[in-house]
């Protein structure tokens, strides 16, 4: 394995940032470090690059402890959202600038330089000053002077946070791409989940210092773990009681967290019902035109839920009587998590 964390815990004063973290990474994959706000993404960033030492746990690179190996020593590449360019130099020089550091000959450099600036598809530019870059062109510059020196991990802090949403997709798309190109072990924290299920092979998400899951983004949104990662990806609706729904109503499940996607509620006139025996009676409550499909939200039960609905069926209207079937449910309690289908 390539990096492993193991029971990672780290406090700030009496607050504890991160606890009991423990995950394993494969080499060249791209993993998206994900969570909300304040959740201690970046405290694990800063535990694998070394600039914050563990209280408690191991760090080992290719099976080796490196706990106390100091950030140069660890071969590691960084991107963060703030980190600028220099200033005074220019796009060859930035990107020349971990070389230098490593003492390589003048031709070793700029054979390396111009390769990056042909993978980074920065030809032409190499005499500009980042002021004279764009946000994502400066963010590809940044990418090649952190790979450069070949580390043997990468890790990006939130590296497109400042960049436009469009300009934004395009990089991230651009990204993937290199990385499988290059294939360097990365670390990509973000808190954006679109941006994380698009571009991450494994996905470790975190919430309030622990990690809650790790897994593909598909086995994530397919079987997510605890109520935080079923709701954090992907949609959802939560259910305060689902006792009444049937197929419910004998399992003793009132204790039970009930978490249902959009994308498993059917919602339509009964003729439209091919299982009418196992479908609910909803009242229709709001409907969103999407651009692709309709947004319906209904009332089963006293509960809001809400689901999809497509263009080509009649259109349902607020107060509309509808039935509404459940394909797929997730409930967890303390000790367990099940999915019904
Ligand atoms: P964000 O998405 O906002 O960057 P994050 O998930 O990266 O958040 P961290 O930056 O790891 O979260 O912070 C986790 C918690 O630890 C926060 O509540 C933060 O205030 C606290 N924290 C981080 N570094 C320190 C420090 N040096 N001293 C005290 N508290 C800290």
């Amino acid at each position: 394995m390539h990096i492993v964390a193991k029971h990672l815990t780290k406090s700030f004063g009496s607050f504890v940032a991160t606890k009991d973290v423990s995950f394993e990474i494969e080499k060249g994959k791209l993993i998206g470090l994900l969570g909300p706000s304040g959740g201690g993404k970046t405290t694990i960033l800063r535990m694998l690059a070394g600039l914050e030492e563990p209280d408690e746990g191991d760090i080992l690179f290719l099976g080796k402890k490196v706990n106390s190996l100091p950030p140069q020593e660890r071969g590691i590449g960084f991107v963060f959202q703030n980190y600028a360019l220099f200033r005074h130099m220019n796009v060859f020089d930035n990107i020349a600038f971990g070389l230098t550091v490593q003492k390589r000959t003048k031709a070793q450099i700029k054979a390396r330089v111009n390769e990056l600036i042909e993978l980074t598809g920065l030809k032409g530019m190499e005499k500009r000053l980042p002021h004279q870059l764009s946000g994502g062109q400066r963010q590809r510059v940044a990418f090649a002077r952190a790979i450069a020196p070949e580390p043997q991990l990468l890790l990006l802090d939130e590296p497109f946070a400042a960049i436009d949403a469009k300009v934004r997709k395009e990089l991230r798309t651009w990204l993937k791409e290199m990385i499988n190109r290059v294939g360097i072990t990365t670390i990509f924290v973000t808190h954006d989940q679109e941006e994380a299920v698009e571009v991450a092979d494994q996905m470790l998400i975190i919430n309030q210092g622990r990690l809650e899951q790790q897994g593909t983004p598909i086995e994530i949104y397919k079987q997510p773990r605890t109520p935080f990662v079923a709701s954090f990806i992907g949609e959802s609706n939560q259910l305060s009681d689902i006792s009444k729904f049937k197929g419910f109503e004998t399992q003793a499940l009132q204790e039970a967290q009930a978490i249902i996607r959009p994308e498993f509620i059917e919602i339509g006139l009964p003729k439209e019902m091919a299982f009418p025996f196992a479908a609910e009676d909803g009242v229709v409550r709001n409907v969103y035109f999407r651009g692709t499909n309709w947004q319906v939200e209904v009332e089963v039960y006293g509960e809001k839920l809400f689901g999809y609905r497509s263009l080509e069926l009649p259109t349902l209207h607020p107060g509309d009587q509808v039935q509404v079937l459940i394909h797929r449910i997730y409930l967890f309690n303390e000790e367990s998590n099940v999915t019904l289908e």
